[in-house]
């Protein structure tokens, strides 16, 4: 199917993403909205691990907070946002209608215009030739049940039929959905969403179905048009709804740039599209496998995953057991089981990640500076998960071994695999039909629901899922004796192994699971900082420590690889921390001093929102308004520096909560503490600018014991992630020493490339800059030329375009060549004021334009009317207002020979 049959583009179809992305933008911008780049999908609030919605950042602007962007005061605020829902991974290849990252164009409201504006503009955009010019029939509202302004404006405003509206409660139309009852506290209101009617190929239901149904592949949701006006509270003791007005009303929209992509582009699925398409077609061309049938399944989850963690591996996130690092496995492991799936035993997604960046990179440039980390990364993911997997392929043979021909295997056996080995149930049948044997997938789907169940429950504390979020087979235990603040070494028993969700009495080797040690050296993920990894030994074994936490009582819990020999319950071990814990204590010591010298260059407005303290790097979320300066950044840099060079100690005490803050120790805002706290302070102060500044914090993270531990520290970036929120990455000891020497060796190498030194790079490149400048200057004059040129020898004369008499107008119609469509209307512009004609019709081989005097609109003339005829003819589609109209088109000279036919 080619998009020039759809009826849903009017203009040079089809329409690429970016094309969409950038109209959108610019639509809002020309209605005084200020445009805004995507923040990072790594949410800077705690409660959500990544950004879910457009409107995320702005929460504050929508309690009231100054709406101020980079020193720009505007109410109006218009973003492609990328976001990432944790809710829809398992959605993807299963409904057509769901991808896991997403970008939501978006435009926003802080108190300035509200429902009336917003939906009248959604239309607007939507319909309009000029902007998507979609069939008006196609279109459909849904409505908050008493809505009453938004059916008025629909029906009357936009002059939707009130059959192509449904009103819906607050599960629907309702954002958050169910806010009133169920919450968050924060922002809300009533919603109307839009759908587009997709036509009867996708389905032979009706929109009135859709009531009941709720779910079609026809009828397809793109656009939620939110007005938050509400303030959500705690319900009253009885479970009434609180909702507190806001000081003013909001408008916040999201529309799926995938899903309009799909509808504007008029293709089966997000997987045809011009983002999806290619990767789909790597992955058909690396497996051998086509994009059909069942297994195709597996070609969306790949193209969908892989282009999910780029983007959140591009942002800062990494593969890990915990947090957002264990949404990043997941997404990353569902992929490599779906490659695996279509027979691909080799590590092949990393080979995806430059088409990824090929057609992302230009809207979301950290994909390209990030290239070869996020292929290295989802490398070393693959190859581990692929030895997981034949691990697993191992256990399953000897449990099918010794099976009998028709047996069953049990659900719960096909759940362990599943769930240690990341082993997919799809592949257990497949195996296991070559044995005769099959599979209890209902047993399966149980326990599958069971551990899902506890998941939730145990996701308080988060990464449950490791032990299968069975906190009964931890009951009973002590809190673990933990010496890692001094100790790097330490003997401990292991009194207890948990391997899906069960209490195990022993692990063999090649096994994973999680260990509780009496007494441990590993400090447990926490306050910022990474879990340690290291080794554990013992008489005859030995194992790797891959992640350590703990739960909320104390007990810690190390997830282990077992390397050789077996590890039982009771057996006595030697816990060794890896040496990354220097790096680490590097790392946090610095963040606190980071901290310190934040509130005294950038004034005591800098609160910590969010740090995170591991050996390679270490990040610091503050609030604070504007970008740091150049010379903010050095002063930072300069006062942690001293600290370093004065070589102070760094101490710790436990204290009680109410002396730690007597004695003015930073504690993290809006964080539970319990009665006894620990207190990290560096002993000796700097002075800046005439103030004393000191460190001092409650912290329960491991440090160096002298600040000249530290060593060199480097700050890499300042960005903002929220409104009014900044991040900081920065760097201690080795590793900032060896990117001052990677960055050093990259200037050498750009400078030479320029045929200069490092030092006169800057004159080189603002040279270079002018010259190309003026380059740009004379083609775009040389390129005028030509287009005059055209149109005068498109004529035959030299004054331009001769005139022609047709149906009572002087038209002067030129066929031209080597103009690009951005061009157009320009070139119409100029032909108008230089032949004197009424109307104006210029073709190219893709486009053609139409524009008419006002005389000639006066006097009946329509160019979009005009332009529908001629576009036909000439292979396309189009329409447009009375004085202007453009359309995409295959043959020019068909075009302009309609032109008698057309006007008289
Ligand atoms: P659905 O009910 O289809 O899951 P939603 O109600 O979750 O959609 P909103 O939270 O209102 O959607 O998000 C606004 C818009 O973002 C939607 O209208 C849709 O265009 C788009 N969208 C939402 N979720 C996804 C997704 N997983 N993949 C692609 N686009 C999405
Ligand atoms: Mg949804």
């Amino acid at each position: 199917m080619t998009a020039s049959a759809s009826s849903s583009s009017s203009q040079f179809a089809p329409l690429s993403t970016a094309d969409i992305r950038e109209r959108y933008l610019r639509f809002f911008e020309s209605k005084g909205h200020l445009r805004l780049a995507s923040y990072s999908t790594v949410a800077p609030d705690p409660t959500t691990l990544f950004t879910v919605a457009g409107m995320q950042p702005f929460k504050e602007q929508f309690m009231g907070a100054p709406a101020v962007f980079g020193g720009v005061a505007s109410k109006r605020v218009t973003t492609a946002q990328k976001c990432l829902r944790i809710g829809d991974i398992e959605n993807v290849g299963r409904t057509l209608r769901h991808c896991s990252l997403l970008e939501m164009l978006g435009n926003f409201s802080f108190g300035d215009y509200f429902k009336r504006e917003s939906l009248t503009w959604a239309w607007e955009f939507l319909t309009s030739p000029e902007w998507l010019g979609l069939d008006k029939s196609r279109l459909y509202a849904t409505i908050y049940q008493d809505d009453e302004e938004a059916f008025t404006i629909w029906t009357e405003e936009n002059g939707l039929p009130a059959d192509h509206i449904l009103r819906f409660g607050a599960d629907e139309n309702f954002w958050p959905a169910d806010a009133p009852k169920e919450g968050p506290n924060g922002p809300c209101g009533p919603c109307s969403e839009i759908f587009y009617d997709r036509g009867p190929k996708y389905g032979d239901d009706t929109w009135a179905e859709y009531a009941e149904t709720r779910e079609s592949a026809r009828f397809l949701e793109i656009w939620n048009n939110v007005f938050p006006q509400f303030d959500r509270q705690e319900p009253l003791a009885d479970g009434t709804p609180v909702l507190k007005d806001l000081p003013f009303k909001n408008i916040d929209t999201g529309m799926g740039l995938e899903r309009i992509a799909t509808v504007v582009q008029d293709v089966y699925d997000f997987y045809s599209n011009d983002v999806f398409a290619p990767i789909v077609a790597k992955v058909a061309e690396m497996s051998g496998q086509a994009y059909e049938g069942p297994q195709s399944v597996s070609h969306r989850v790949v193209a969908e995953h892989i282009r999910s963690v780029s983007m959140v591996i591009a942002d800062g996130s990494q593969p890990s057991n915990t947090g957002r690092g264990y949404v990043v496995r997941k997404i990353l492991r569902r992929a490599c089981r779906h490659a695996y799936l279509l027979g691909l035993r080799e590590p092949s997604l990393f080979r995806l990640v430059p088409i990824v960046v090929e057609r992302m990179g230009g809207a979301y440039p950290e994909l390209r500076e990030n290239e070869a980390k996020i292929a290295a990364t989802v490398r070393a993911e693959e190859e581990s998960f692929l030895r997981t997997l034949e691990g697993g392929i191992q256990r399953l043979g000897k449990l099918l071994s010794g099976m009998e021909k028709g047996a069953t295997l049990s659900g719960s056996d096909a759940f362990v695999l599943y769930d240690t080995y990341g082993f997919p149930v799809d592949l257990t049948k497949e195996i296991a039909e070559e044995y005769g044997v099959s599979v209890d997938e209902a047993g399966y789907a149980e326990s599958l629901e069971n551990a899902q169940n506890l998941a939730r429950a145990g996701s308080k504390y988060g990464k449950s899922e490791l032990f299968g979020g069975n906190q009964e087979a931890l009951d009973g235990l002590s809190p673990t004796v933990f010496v890692g603040y001094d100790d790097l070494q330490a003997d401990g028993e292991v009194v207890a192994l948990v391997g899906a969700g069960e209490r195990l009495k022993h692990l063999p080797a090649g096994s994973e699971a999680t260990v509780v040690l009496s007494r441990t050296p590993f400090y447990a993920e926490g306050g910022g900082e990474v879990g340690d990894t290291g080794r554990i030994e013992w008489d005859g074994g030995a194992g790797v420590v891959r992640d350590t936490r703990k739960t909320p009582q104390g007990v810690f819990l190390h997830d282990v690889l077992v390397e050789s020999g077996e590890l039982k319950e009771g057996v006595s071990v030697r816990a060794a921390v890896s040496g990354e814990r220097q790096a680490i204590q590097r790392h946090h010591t610095a963040t606190h001093l980071l901290q310190s010298a934040l509130r005294a260059v950038l004034g005591g407005g800098v609160q910590q929102k969010g740090s995170l303290v591991a050996a390679d790097r270490l990040r610091f979320d503050f609030s604070h308004g504007a970008p740091l300066s150049a010379e903010e950044i050095a002063a930072v840099e300069a006062l942690v520096g001293r600290w370093v060079s004065a070589n102070f100690p760094v101490t710790w005490q436990e204290m009680p909560i109410a002396d730690a803050k007597a004695a003015g120790a930073t504690a993290l805002f809006g964080e539970k503490y319990g009665e006894t706290v620990r207190v990290v302070r560096v002993g000796g102060s700097v002075e800046y600018a005439g103030q004393t500044v000191s460190s001092m914090e409650l912290c329960g993270g491991a440090h160096v014991t002298r600040t000249g531990d530290i060593g060199a520290f480097v700050i890499l970036s300042d960005e903002n992630v929220a409104a009014g929120v900044r991040r900081v990455e920065a760097l201690a000891g080795e590793q900032a020493t060896a990117w001052v020497r990677e960055r050093l060796n990259a200037t050498a190498k750009t400078a030479a490339l320029l045929n200069t030194s490092p030092d006169n790079l800057e004159g080189r490149v603002t040279g270079l800059q002018a010259q190309l400048k003026a380059a740009e200057k004379d083609l775009s004059g040389l390129r005028r030329q030509v287009t005059q040129l055209q149109m005068g020898a498109g004529g035959g004369g030299s004054a331009g375009a001769p005139l022609r008499e047709i149906g009572g107008y002087r038209v002067a119609a030129v066929q031209l060549s080597g103009v690009e469509s951005g061009e157009l209307r320009g070139a119409a512009d100029t032909l108008l004021e230089s032949s004197g004609a009424d109307l104006v019709v210029i073709a190219t081989d893709k486009g053609l334009v139409v524009k008419a005097t006002k005389d000639a609109v006066a006097r009946g003339a329509h160019a979009g009317q005009l332009i529908g005829r001629l576009a036909a003819a000439g292979g396309g589609k189009g329409g447009g207002r009375p004085d202007m109209a453009q359309a995409g088109i295959t043959d020019p000279a068909a075009a302009l020979a309609a032109l008698d036919s057309s006007l008289s």
